[in-house]
């Protein structure tokens, strides 16, 4: 009796299938975004210092989150003339000067939406046509972005209630700005309902929000991100300093420390 040895041609789907399970191992979510992003237009995400960042989406929608530029320390003086700014939406995630106070101003002079917590929007005396209160649980669209109010651990007085947004663009792809939070439970259910690409991440610590390390374990216990922007830091005396949030997430690929000004597409 003999044993007749297999071919090698009988290995190979098995091969395949091991090779492509371990690619699917290592980084799930990175290969399925890295794939097809030649073939869609990018989304662009410009740091201009603190929590202020401009989005454009893929369809080339304008969002400008948490407008703190003519007083910010961080924002290069070219960027803090607000006539610049022709944003299509305003988002605020509360009402502190450090992520509000310039929102008024550039709705005056560019006729965007503004969106935040309903109570926020109706104080500021925001015109209707462009006044867009919401709450947790929200959403609305604007141009090609769907965007998603989420909560945050934080205050919001006076007016309304700390929020997080949601981007949703056309490619499915999603960005989340956190606001300034604490890590809490309900960021599983951010993640289960989102699964958000990008994450522009508050890591400033001090005195009102979590600091790195704790932002970091919010990463691990609860998102996949592609793409993580840490936010919120070296703009006052107190928060933390660049080189102790590069220090934190050392080595990990996700992470993109950008320079005020820069502007960056995925
Ligand atoms: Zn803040």
């Amino acid at each position: 009796m003999s044993i007749r040895p297999s071919t090698p041609n009988s290995y190979l789907p098995g091969i395949a299938l091991v090779a492509m399970l371990s690619v699917l191992a290592v980084s799930p979510a990175s290969a399925q975004f890295g794939r097809s992003s030649a073939n869609r237009a990018p989304i662009g995400v410009q740091w201009l210092g603190h929590a202020a960042f401009e989005i454009t989406s893929p369809g080339g929608t304008k969002i400008l989150i948490d407008p703190f530029l003519s007083a910010n320390p961080s924002t290069p003086d070219s960027l803090k003339r607000l006539s610049r700014y022709k944003p299509d939406a305003i988002l605020v995630t509360h009402s502190h000067d450090d992520h509000a106070l310039d929102a008024k101003a550039i709705s005056q002079l560019s006729n965007a939406k503004v969106i935040s917590a309903y109570e926020w929007v109706n104080a500021q005396g925001v015109p209707a046509n462009q006044a867009m209160g919401g709450n947790v649980g929200g959403s609305m669209r604007v141009g090609d972005v769907t965007i998603h109010l989420v909560p945050a651990m934080h205050s919001s007085d006076p007016g309304g209630r700390p929020l997080g947004f949601v981007l949703e663009f056309s490619d499915r792809r999603t960005l989340y700005h956190t606001g300034d939070t604490w890590l809490f439970g309900d960021m599983e259910l951010v993640q289960e309902l989102y699964r958000p690409n990008i994450i522009l991440l508050g890591v400033g610590g001090g005195p009102y929000t979590m600091d790195a390390r704790v932002a970091q374990m919010a990463i691990r216990k609860y998102f996949n991100p592609q793409v993580i922007v840490p936010m919120h830091y070296g703009t006052f005396e107190g928060l933390a300093r660049a080189a102790e949030v590069r220090l934190r997430f050392a080595g990990d690929r996700r992470v993109n420390m950008m320079t005020p000004g820069q502007k960056l597409t995925f």
